[in-house]
């Protein structure tokens, strides 16, 4: 037997959860399907933070879609009475004519943003923790910071809920189809028909999507936590900031202690990563992945790079080769459309995403210019 709604969202991560919340908030009947339990560890979703930034290393074409995730952001806070967003501004440091830096500045300034632009010798007084070499500069963001992902599905999934969006969980979708006057889903439990579907499947979306005019490569990506030499005390919010840095041909990056005194400093690599099919990730951390970090830590933010590992995390990046995301219609009547291929940076901009879908499916177009993010785009540049 199969069931109707307005909308069918399928995969409840960062993204399908703020589609559910927005659409369902606007008034239509929404159903969700996520193959796992609510706010799991096997996606893109996890890991006690994400970098939020408006001067952004990407380039400026992202900026006008930041502020309206700014506005967002506050507005999720507003609606659900819980803090999401934490504010301890943001460095991004690096060669001064290598590629982040300069990218960051260009935004900051064509944008008009509040920023401040460092030499290594400013970063090192200010921030005594880091050791930039002397062609290093940095752009600091005083509006940065970093969001909780497992927190931010959880309240999303909640919002949704109180606007009566169904949300069915362990249960798997097979096939999203355009049919005369809507969508058919199937799955392994049943089949929805709908008017519209909603693909937000993160790593696993080329499959239900094998026609996807835009390449996407699953990479396994690693989160590790780190006690710094010295104690936590200095790493907290307010008084250490989100950080990303380009040096020695690879990009690191890394959060303020986003769960106390005790619980670990994040790192990471934002470059690279090993390709992977989402279904068998190996989710073991190999000892030379924690050293790979503690090297580039090490003659960077010693305190860290020194410090005693913690602990680690395995994640998923769905890149594209042009690491812009994927969002628009992606059936010949537009009754399908997708946000996906979402290149390990999208959690910053997760409820202007899920604003920007409620808009494909209810007028068939966003107020933001998603030009960038086309799913016909050529990817060779
Ligand atoms: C290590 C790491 C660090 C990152 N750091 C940052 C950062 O600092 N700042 C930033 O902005 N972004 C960052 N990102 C990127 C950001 O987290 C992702 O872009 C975002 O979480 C992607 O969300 P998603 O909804 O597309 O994917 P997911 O959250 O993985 O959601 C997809 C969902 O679809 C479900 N699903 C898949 N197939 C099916 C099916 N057939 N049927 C039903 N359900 C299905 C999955 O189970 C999953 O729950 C980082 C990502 C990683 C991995």
């Amino acid at each position: 037997m199969s069931e109707r709604y307005d909308v069918v969202v399928v995969g409840l991560g960062g993204l399908g959860s703020a589609a559910c919340h927005s659409l369902a908030a606007s008034g239509l009947s929404v159903v969700g399907l996520e193959r796992f339990g609510p706010v799991h560890d096997l996606g893109a979703s996890h890991g006690e933070s994400r970098g939020v930034w408006q001067a952004y290393f990407m380039g400026p074409e992202y900026v006008p879609y930041l502020r309206r995730a700014y506005t967002l952001w506050s507005e999720l806070e507003a609606v659900s009475g819980e803090r999401l967003f934490h504010r301890t501004g943001g460095l991004c440091v690096g060669p001064a004519k290598g590629t982040l830096v300069p990218a960051a500045r260009r935004s900051a300034e064509q944008c008009g943003l509040e920023h401040e632009y460092l030499s290594a010798e400013d970063v090192r007084a200010r921030f005594p923790h880091f050791t930039p070499d002397e062609e290093c500069a940095a752009v600091y963001d005083p509006g940065s910071g970093f969001v909780q992902p497992e927190q931010t599905v959880r309240v999303q999934l909640d919002l949704a809920r109180k606007h009566s969006a169904e949300l069915r969980f362990g249960e798997r979708v097979h096939e999203v189809t355009e049919t005369a006057g809507g969508v058919r889903v199937r799955t392994d439990r049943g089949t929805y028909e709908a008017g519209h579907a909603v693909l937000t499947a993160g790593c696993w979306t080329p499959e239900l999507l094998p026609a996807l005019g835009v390449p996407v490569q699953v990479l396994r990506k690693v989160m590790l936590w780190f006690e710094p030499e010295g104690g936590a005390q200095e790493f907290q919010p307010g008084r250490f900031p989100y950080w990303i840095w380009e040096g020695d041909g690879m990009v690191g990056y890394g959060h303020p202690a986003a769960n106390g005194l005790h619980g670990g400093v994040k790192a990471g690599v934002h470059s690279g990563g090993t390709p992977a099919d989402p279904d068998q990730v190996d989710r073991f951390v190999r000892p030379e992945e924690i050293e790979e970090i503690q090297r580039f830590l090490r003659g960077r933010i010693p305190a860290l790079g020194r410090g005693r590992y913690r602990r680690s995390a395995v994640c998923l990046y769905d890149n594209t080769p042009d690491q812009a995301f994927i969002i628009g219609p992606v059936s010949d009547h537009g009754r399908i459309v997708t946000a996906s291929g979402t290149s390990g940076h999208a959690f910053k901009f997760v409820p202007a995403i899920g604003e920007s879908l409620r808009e494909l499916v209810t007028q068939g177009a966003a107020s933001q210019d998603l030009s960038l993010f086309s799913p016909e785009r050529s990817t060779t540049r």
